[in-house]
C-alpha cells in the first residue's frame, strides 16, 4: 500500500535505493543501465564525487537564505558561470527550481517587458504543436500537446500553435530542408499577422523538440528565419532548452548550433544534473534593463529560488563539464551513439526514423515503415517497450500514442555525458 500520490495511480513503480555512474539499483537488487538520464536530467551520472563534495561543503556552510534578505556567494558564482558561457548579450540568470518554473518565469518576463516598454496590448503567445514546455498553467498553455491541455483548456492563457519542424513527417516531397525551414518561418509570420503583430508577446519553441516528438532537430536556417520574423514584428523569441540544453547536444546551448540568439533561454534538468532541482532563465540585457529602468522589480518569484545547495550542485556540474572537456566528448561520442543506434535498429521493421545530436537521440516507432503509419495508441507500444526495457535492465524514455496530430510512439535516449563507448554500444544492443 502506497501513500505517495503516484501519477499512475494503479501502478507503484520499483523502489530505487542506489545509484552510481550510469547505474541505478532497486530494492530487489536489480541494476538498470540509465540510458535516458532519467528524463534527460543526469548529465554526470549518479554519485559523482566532485558534485557530492561541493554539495556537502555548501550544506555545512549555509543551507538556506531567503533571497528577499540575501544573495549568496554560490548563487553569484553560478550566475557568473552561466552568463560567461551563454550567447552574447546575456546579462543575467534568473534562478528557479525546475523546467516548468523556468518557462513560467520566461513567459512572465516577456509580458512584463512589454508592459515596461509601453506595449501592454501584447497578450498572446505563439508556440508549436508537438512541443512540451511543462505542466504549470502557463507552460501548459504554450505546450503543443492538445491532449495534455484538454482538461485545463478553459483556464489557460492565450496561445496559438503552429507547425513544429518535423522533417520526417512534414517536409514535402521535392522540398529541400532549407525550403522547408523557410516555409515554416513564413507560416509563423502568417500566424503573427493573422493575430495582429501588435498583440503578440513571444514565439516559444524548444530548440530541439524532446518529450513529445522523439527529438526533433531543426533543419538548417529554420531558426535564423524565425529570428528574422520575430524581429520584424517586435516579437520576443523564447527558446526552451530545459531538455536539450546544458551540453546535451554537444554545445552548452543547442541554439549555438543554429546561429541564433534568443531573448530568453530556459534551462533546468542538466543544469543540476539531478543532484538538486534547479533551473534558470538566461536573459538578454535589454529585457533586464527594461525592468530595472522601469519598475525596478520583476513581479514574480519563488521561495527556493537560488537555493544555495542547488546552486552549489549546478556550479560543480558545470565546472566538471568544463574541466573534463565533456562537450567535445558528447559531440564525438554522440556521433558514435547515432551510428550504434543505426547499426542496431536501422533495419528494424518498426523503426521509422532515428535522429538526434550529441547525447540526445530519438527513435520513432511506426506500425509500417513504408507508409510511416503510427501504431494504434490503444496498443500502448511505448508503455510496453518501457516495461520490456526495464525487465532487461535498461532505462530509456518512451512516450507517445496519444493521437495528437500525427504523434506516434517514440523512445528518447539521453545518457549521462560520462558514458563509455562500451556502455553506448550496450544501450543500442539492449534496445534492439
Ligand atoms: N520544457 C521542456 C523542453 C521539457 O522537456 C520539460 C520536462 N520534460 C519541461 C519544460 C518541464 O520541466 P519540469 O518537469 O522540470 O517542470
Amino acid at each position: 500500500m502506497t501513500h505517495v500520490f503516484h501519477r499512475h495511480l494503479q501502478h507503484t513503480p520499483p523502489v530505487a535505493v542506489g545509484g552510481q555512474g550510469l547505474f541505478l539499483r532497486d530494492a530487489a537488487g536489480r541494476e538498470y543501465l540509465d540510458a535516458s538520464g532519467g528524463a534527460a536530467v543526469s548529465s554526470l551520472g549518479h554519485g559523482h564525487p566532485d558534485v557530492l563534495t561541493a554539495m556537502h561543503a555548501q550544506i555545512d556552510r549555509l543551507a538556506y537564505a531567503h533571497t528577499s534578505f540575501f544573495t549568496t556567494e554560490v548563487a553569484e558564482q553560478l550566475a557568473e558561470q552561466l552568463v560567461r558561457t551563454a550567447p552574447a548579450g546575456t546579462s543575467h540568470a534568473y534562478f528557479v527550481s525546475g523546467g516548468s518554473e523556468a518557462v513560467e518565469a520566461a513567459l512572465k518576463m516577456a509580458r512584463q517587458y512589454f508592459v515596461e516598454i509601453g506595449q501592454p496590448e501584447r497578450t498572446h503567445f505563439i508556440a508549436r504543436r508537438q512541443s512540451y514546455h511543462g505542466n504549470t498553467l502557463g507552460a501548459l498553455a504554450v505546450g503543443g500537446n492538445a491532449w495534455r491541455r484538454a482538461p485545463f483548456a478553459p483556464i489557460l492563457v492565450e496561445a496559438t500553435h503552429v507547425a513544429p519542424c518535423y522533417p520526417y513527417r512534414e517536409q514535402q516531397a521535392g522540398e529541400t530542408p532549407e525550403a522547408y525551414g523557410l516555409r515554416l518561418a513564413r507560416e509563423l509570420e502568417e500566424a503573427i499577422v493573422a493575430l495582429d503583430p501588435r498583440t503578440v508577446l513571444a514565439f516559444v519553441a524548444e530548440t530541439i523538440g524532446g518529450a513529445t516528438a522523439g527529438v526533433l532537430t531543426p533543419v538548417p536556417g529554420y531558426f535564423k528565419a524565425v529570428r528574422e520574423v520575430c524581429d520584424r514584428h517586435g516579437v520576443l523569441l523564447i527558446l526552451d532548452e530545459v531538455m536539450c540544453g546544458m551540453g546535451r547536444t554537444g554545445t552548452l546551448h543547442a541554439c549555438e548550433q543554429e546561429g541564433v540568439v534568443p531573448d530568453l533561454i530556459t534551462v533546468a534538468k542538466g543544469l543540476g544534473g539531478g543532484y538538486q532541482p534547479i533551473g534558470a532563465v538566461l536573459a538578454q540585457r535589454h529585457i533586464v534593463d527594461a525592468m530595472s529602468q522601469g519598475s525596478g522589480f520583476f513581479q514574480h518569484g519563488h521561495t527556493y529560488l537560488g537555493h544555495p545547495v542547488a546552486c552549489a550542485a549546478a556550479l560543480a556540474v558545470q565546472q566538471v563539464i568544463e574541466r573534463d572537456g565533456l562537450l567535445a566528448k558528447v559531440r564525438t561520442d554522440g556521433d558514435f551513439l547515432g551510428q550504434a543506434l543505426r547499426d542496431a535498429l536501422g533495419a528494424h521493421p518498426h523503426v521509422g526514423d532515428i535522429r538526434g545530436r550529441g547525447f540526445f537521440w530519438g527513435v520513432e516507432l511506426v506500425a509500417d515503415r513504408a507508409s510511416k503509419a503510427p501504431f494504434d495508441p490503444a496498443q500502448k507500444v511505448h508503455a510496453r517497450l518501457k516495461k520490456k526495457a526495464m525487465d532487461l535492465g535498461l532505462l530509456c524514455y518512451p512516450f507517445g500514442g496519444t493521437v495528437d496530430g500525427n504523434q506516434g510512439d517514440h523512445v528518447l535516449l539521453a545518457p549521462p555525458y560520462i558514458a563509455s563507448r562500451e556502455q553506448l554500444v550496450s544501450i543500442a544492443a539492449l534496445l534492439a
